[in-house]
């Protein structure tokens, strides 16, 4: 048995933050030579125990799990949207999320969904209060700890601190969770930390990163042991073309090893299964080396879990993001067990219901998922546009009951050969890219059609 590291994922309303704070714990620790820096890999920065260590220090002295774990594995595709994609059989991909917000600004629609989405998966979390910096009054101290840095602020800019704050805490409560500033938490099992931090100066980093060891010891110990030897599992981020490679896969891998050679098995668009031999695996060069050469990427002969690389291999047109990734083995059904994991989201679990379209397996599990907990049936589950195919049978569906002519579309578009179909007949499209927006409009839709 191994421990991998823990892969922790950064949510947020758009421009609150997520970039810049993956952009600042990057480069702190690239700047970090002699700690041994960070790792790269595809759609994902891990940074190693030494790193953390050297940059926080103190603030986990006595945390053990530091010397357990290899480091902390950072996603890089921040976004609500990307979260979805990130799945795992029962859950989702990250062990640990940040959530950032504005502290200035608030909570906004992408806040609250992100928020629904950790509770649905229970996903531990810390919030992140951003731009403290911009806070009026606030005397910047360049990758500071939070205390250190708040301690020499006056009297009036600390009050102002702790005002924003709770409102976060008071917004936080109205959305079911107890939360603190994270150094007045009295009971981290109950309690959400709240670490306040600027991503621009660094303020609160070493914190941040200290937090979620303390999260990684509390809650995950169990859930990171891998076995080396076993089979990798993983899941599938983006399908892309690259000169050179033809279509690529770029995925996380979360258990096992993977090496060149070994069958792999996907889901295509058509929920099916589809089996094909790695030709390569890729991972970036380091940056220095990318300077002198053309080559973007390393082969490598095998990965242990977890690592971010792309794939190369033949058969990978009809791949969807957000599919699993198993190697075949003797010992199980793997293709068998891919199957009964898509069929857990697609198939009508009701003869009648509404009819849900995503645009990717993680986000057609999330909108399912969040159906089902509110006890809305559901006849269809599908990956893609909105077709005429869809319509037709929307409408059948509305003649038996009016509520279940109805189409929920997260993430996607009504094919255009299809436009007219729709506003030729009743049938109502909930269309978005905020999943609680559109399941709240649903919902009052149906109120009012009952009444
Ligand atoms: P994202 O959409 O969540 O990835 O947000 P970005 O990281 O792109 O940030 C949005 C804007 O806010 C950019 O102009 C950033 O420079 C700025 N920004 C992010 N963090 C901070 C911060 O801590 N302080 C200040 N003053 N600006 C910030
Ligand atoms: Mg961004």
């Amino acid at each position: 048995m191994k421990i991998r590291s823990p892969i922790v994922s950064v949510l947020g309303h758009v421009d609150h933050g997520k970039t810049t704070l993956l952009d600042y714990i990057r480069g702190s620790t690239i700047a970090d030579k002699e700690a041994g820096g960070i790792t790269q890999h595809i759609g994902a920065t891990e940074i190693p125990n030494d790193t953390i260590e050297e940059i926080c220090g103190n603030f986990i002295s006595r945390l053990t799990i530091k010397d357990l774990i290899p480091g902390l594995f950072f996603i890089d595709t921040p976004g609500h949207a990307a979260f979805t994609s990130l799945r795992k059989r029962g859950g989702a991909l990250a062990d640990l999320a940040i959530l950032i917000v504005d502290i200035n600004d608030g909570f906004k629609p992408q806040t609250y969904e992100a928020l629904n989405i950790l509770k649905m998966y229970k996903t531990p979390f810390i919030v992140v209060a951003n731009k403290i910096d911009r806070i009026f009054g606030w005397e910047t101290h360049e990758g500071a700890s939070f205390s250190e840095s708040f301690n020499q602020q006056a009297q009036s800019v600390k009050q102002e601190l702790d005002l924003k704050l709770y409102e976060l805490v008071g917004t936080l409560h109205k959305e079911g969770f107890q939360s603190e500033r994270f150094d007045r938490v009295s009971n981290f099992a109950s309690q959400i930390s709240i670490i306040p931090i600027s991503a621009r100066s660094g303020e609160g980093i070493i914190e941040v990163l200290a937090m979620l060891l303390g999260l990684a010891q509390e809650y995950l110990t169990e859930q990171l042991e891998i076995n080396e030897d076993a089979p990798a599992k993983g899941t599938i981020l983006e399908i892309k073309e690259e000169v050179g490679l033809g279509l690529t896969v770029d995925s996380i891998i979360y258990d096992g090893v993977l090496r060149t050679n070994d069958e792999i098995a996907l889901i295509n668009s058509s929920n099916e299964v589809v089996t094909t031999k790695i030709r390569s695996i890729l991972r970036p060069l380091p940056l220095e080396e990318m300077r002198d050469s053309k080559k973007k990427f390393r082969k490598l002969d095998e990965v242990v879990a977890a690592a971010g690389i792309k794939i190369a291999a033949p058969n990978l047109d009809d791949v969807v993001s957000g599919s699993p990734l198993r190697v075949l083995s003797e010992e199980e059904d793997v293709e068998e067990q891919l199957l009964k994991e898509i069929e857990d989201i697609t198939i009508n679990t009701e003869d009648e219901g509404l009819l849900v379209k995503a645009d990717t397996l993680g986000s057609l599990e999330a909108v399912v998922k969040l159906l089902r907990d509110l006890n809305i049936p559901i006849r269809e589950a599908d990956i893609g546009d909105v077709s005429r195919r869809d319509i037709i049978n929307s409408k059948i569906a509305l003649n038996e009951n009016e509520a279940h002519g109805a189409i929920i579309a997260f993430n996607v578009d009504v094919h255009p050969n299809s436009l007219d179909d729709l506003s030729n007949s009743d049938v109502k499209l909930f269309k978005g890219d905020v999943i609680y927006q559109i399941i709240e409009d649903y919902q009052e839709w149906t109120d009012e059609i009952e009444r």
